[in-house]
């Protein structure tokens, strides 16, 4: 038996009498582009993470696209994002002619270092994207305090994790703008591409609706020159299927989540990353060469949520990491390195200017170290005890 990394039929396929009545609702009606169904998508989404407003687009990196193009960001302004992450969050920055500044990253969470955002803020300097990596919050006490003293707008990349908190709130629902996506491998899975765009602000959301449709209001008038940044119909009516098992969903991935710590803590060599070396790196490497540490485990810190979009490993030593990947290939175990490259590293950012390009050893060494397991949620228990298997004998052997 094979494990494969994501299974989206195991997820669809039992709903598709469901699919199909949807589909057919939106094959009579016929208003493809608008349609009803998309403002009940968005106003279930408006509830689920307790938002005003919720605004259906294209996808993911859309939706940041378009929360950076209502907040106006210009050619040359300066954004912060880490270094480690998928590279839409950059990439938006980049296409309005802005220039991300990469911070680097927390070793435990994954997710955006504050005191190396704060380091790098300038003069020119206007927003912060902190990514809710793998499905866990970034720290947002400290990013809203930062951006608060110093006037930046917070956009937070939230698309491996809708239905993540932080403290009890939304992630997404915290800066000015969150944004989520529906690609077929994030934890809400459409059937292609789609994303969300939310907001608290009045004003942001009506100037996001109108930047969606050309920037036109009236139809035909335009005061600003959006994109079409629209979902499709079909896409919410589908959508809309699939978010009243949501809650489920995550469950059973913080299920298999909480199977694989347990049983791989009982394998030798294999650890829990230890939250309270997370600030020092030095620190934190001493602890990992005591406790002769070959694999370290991901955690949620106490005040997060996780949905555990990834379950991610760091494999400590050099080569290891690609040592137990070919291991977990061979015994037909799905893994994928999310990310094999920080950001900062692209060659198409190479000709950003060098400030916006450095201090970021901890991402680069997390890109030398992570590995990720199958964790969706139609994982059998037979599944996830070879999965385990594999991780085992690889360590034996
Ligand atoms: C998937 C992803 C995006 C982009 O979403 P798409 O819907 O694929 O455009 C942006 N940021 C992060 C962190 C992602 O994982």
């Amino acid at each position: 038996m094979s494990v494969p990394l994501l299974d989206v039929n195991a997820q669809n396929h039992p709903l598709e009498s469901e699919l199909q009545a949807a589909f057919n609702r939106v094959l009579q009606h016929g208003r493809f582009i608008m349609g009803p169904e998309m403002e009940v998508f968005e106003k279930e989404i408006a509830e689920m993470v307790g938002v005003k407003h919720a605004i259906s687009v294209s996808s993911g990196t859309d939706a940041l696209l378009l929360a950076l193009m209502a907040l106006n960001i210009q050619p040359g302004d300066e954004v912060l994002c880490p270094a480690f992450t998928f590279f839409a969050t950059a990439g938006a920055v980049s296409r309005l002619g802005a220039i991300p500044v990469f911070t680097d990253i927390c070793p435990i969470c994954f997710n955006m270092d504050v005191n190396d955002a704060r380091a790098k803020i300038t003069e020119r300097t206007k927003a912060i994207i902190p990514v809710h990596l793998f499905g866990q919050s970034a720290d947002m006490d400290a990013i809203m305090a930062l951006a608060a003293e110093k006037g930046l707008r917070v956009i937070e990349d939230g698309a491996q994790a809708i239905g993540a908190s932080y403290k009890g709130r939304a992630c997404g629902a915290i800066g000015d703008f969150g944004t989520y996506s529906f690609f077929p491998s994030k934890n809400l899975g459409g059937f292609g591409d789609g994303g969300m765009l939310v907001t608290q602000d009045d004003d942001l959301a009506e100037f996001a609706r109108v930047l969606r449709v050309h920037g036109s209001k009236p139809k035909y008038y335009h005061h600003h020159v959006g994109a079409n940044f629209r979902m499709d119909t079909l896409q919410c009516a589908l959508l809309s299927v699939k978010v009243k098992h949501y809650a489920e969903y995550t469950a059973q991935r913080q299920a298999n989540a909480a199977f694989y710590t347990e049983a791989l803590l009982k394998l030798p060599g294999v650890v829990l990353a230890d939250a309270a070396h997370c600030k020092c790196v030095e620190a934190q490497d001493t602890w990992l060469t005591a406790q002769e540490a070959r694999v370290v485990l991901p955690v949620s810190y106490d005040h997060n949520t996780h949905i555990w979009n990834q379950y991610t490993l760091r494999v400590l030593g050099a080569g290891q990491r690609e040592s137990l990947r070919d291991h977990l290939q061979k015994a037909g175990v799905g893994c994928e390195i999310y990310y094999p490259l920080t950001l900062d590293q692209q060659t198409c950012f190479a000709n950003l200017p060098e400030a916006s390009r450095v201090g970021c050893e901890i991402s680069h060494r997390m890109a030398n170290e992570v590995i990720s397991l199958p964790i969706y949620g139609e994982l059998t228990e037979a599944q996830r005890q070879e999965v385990v298997a594999g991780i085992a004998s690889w360590l034996s052997a």
